[in-house]
């Protein structure tokens, strides 16, 4: 993972953010090549989950909405994690963390490990012996922290104008349902997709962008009737999981989770998690769930406005069920990366390179000059022209071939083209491919369908799961 976040940093992916001021905990900023990746990451779910459907329709809702929204949702009242301080060295800790037993969002106190409830007596011996496992220091009891940012809307600073950065896009799309479906002609079963930034004060944050208090989300909500749910569900289950080896990620380092029913959220009747092996360990890349009718009905009740469906055909009303695939862009963005990553020595020469798909690969084609001069130079930024009506280009010209074929890999670049003296006399060029090594000779006429042709019978080498 090291090696990962020095590539990021040293190659434009991933910088810490403010670092210029010591950088802000948890925090990170995109560089020149990481926006690229990350917008590919959004283009290529937005293609699969809106474009190429004709059943779902996007959103782009506003970040703070009616206090209410998130009243009716539950994130109020439950979306909190227990924490406790230490008195001592002012360290923070939840609670469950670290075996000490807390007051669930209903107040009834959980023994941290085993979840179940305790007789307060019990909790508050349990408490007492408890230590700081830091320095030993006393541990204040155990006080409920909302994970939601708060802000003030409006210049006057006071309880009525507080609003939270929402932690979840869902519930801009379950409060505008009524809207897409009067206004786009809808009718479930049909989806709402949308991708935008939310926003959880998380008290255990790391692992560089996988958990973060700012992120990227792409959920989309699929309504429909109740009886149809798990159908739709197990459709989206593998749709989703199939999203991921399709754009380049080892099936052999991708796995579904079901959660077990003591996992689920109250409201939910089934969830599973498309996880990916991490250097660190299994980890949630995405989570299907099926949400029933929970949120229409509370946002029905906290709104007073209906929101149900009434079915011409059937002549019957109801409120949808709701499968939800919730994927992280951030953390597809860089599980792509590691995926990708790979290191081979050629020639006793350490080399890297990011074995990205063609369509999130940040450039897909650089064009190079042999040498700086006789036309060359003109001739490459001629072809890199041309190239960029259909691909993300770059020129390079600086350096050894070699070097410059290094530095691509290295960032994941697919083809890379050169211009030498033989192109100057019959308008050929070499095409090398980033995973094959082979290089053919191309007539630059034919250059942008050869690379078209190579993108579309890209397939990754899947090595068995590698050297995590
Ligand atoms: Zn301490």
């Amino acid at each position: 993972m090291d090696k990962i976040v020095s590539l990021c940093k040293r190659r434009g992916f991933v910088f810490q953010a403010s670092e210029i001021y010591g950088g802000l905990n948890s925090c990170w900023d995109y560089g020149p090549l990481g926006v690229e990746l990350k917008r590919n990451v959004k283009d290529a779910w937005w293609r699969a989950m809106v474009r190429d459907r004709d059943d779902v329709v996007g959103l782009d809702s506003a970040i703070l909405q009616h206090p209410k929204v998130w009243e009716a949702s539950g994130h109020v009242a439950n979306f909190s994690d227990p924490l406790v301080d230490c008195t001592k060295c002012k360290k923070r800790f939840r609670a469950d963390h670290i075996g000490v037993p807390y007051q669930n969002a209903a107040g009834v106190w959980t023994h941290p490990e085993t979840a179940k409830p305790l007789e307060e007596s019990e909790a508050r011996a349990m408490l007492a012996a408890k230590r700081c496992p830091e320095c030993g220091g006393e541990l204040t009891p155990p006080r409920r922290f909302n994970l939601m940012f708060q802000t003030f809307l409006g210049p006057v600073v006071e309880d009525a104008a507080r609003v939270y950065l929402r932690p979840e896009t869902a519930q801009g799309i379950f409060t505008n349902f009524v809207n897409v479906l009067n206004s786009s002609r809808k009718k479930p079963p049909f989806g709402i997709a949308q991708i935008g930034k939310s926003f959880r004060n998380e008290i255990t944050p790391g692992n560089f962008v996988f958990r973060t208090r700012e992120f990227e989300q792409g959920e989309m909500e699929f309504f429909c009737p109740p009886a149809d749910a798990d159908k739709w569900f197990a459709y989206w289950r593998e749709e989703r999981f199939g999203w991921y080896g399709k754009h380049g990620v080892r099936p052999s380092r991708l796995r579904l989770r079901d959660h077990a029913k003591d996992e689920l959220a109250h409201y939910s009747t089934a969830c599973s998690d498309v996880e990916y092996r991490y250097p660190f360990g299994w980890g949630e890349l995405e989570g299907i769930a099926n949400r029933t009718d929970f949120d229409l009905k509370q946002h029905a009740t906290f709104s007073k406005k209906d929101l149900s469906y009434f079915d011409e055909e059937t002549k019957s009303r109801y409120v949808p069920y709701v499968i939800e695939p919730a994927a992280g862009i951030d953390r597809a963005a860089m599980t792509f990366l590691v995926d990708a990553y790979e290191e081979t020595v050629v020639k006793d020469e350490e080399r890297v390179v990011l074995h990205f798909h063609p369509k999130i690969a940040p450039i897909t084609v650089a064009v190079f000059p042999l040498v700086k001069k006789e036309g060359m130079p003109e001739k490459a930024k001629e072809i890199e022209q041309e190239l960029r009506r259909s691909f993300a280009t770059a020129i390079e010209a600086n350096q050894s071939i070699g070097k410059r074929y290094a530095r691509q890999d290295e960032v994941g670049t697919p083809y890379c083209v050169t211009v030498d003296g033989q192109s100057m006399q019959d308008d050929t060029v070499t095409l090398r491919d980033r995973d094959t090594l082979a290089q053919d000779r191309v007539k630059v006429s034919d250059l942008s369908s050869a690379i078209a042709s190579k993108i579309r019978e890209w397939k990754r080498v899947d090595d068995g799961g590698g050297a995590a």
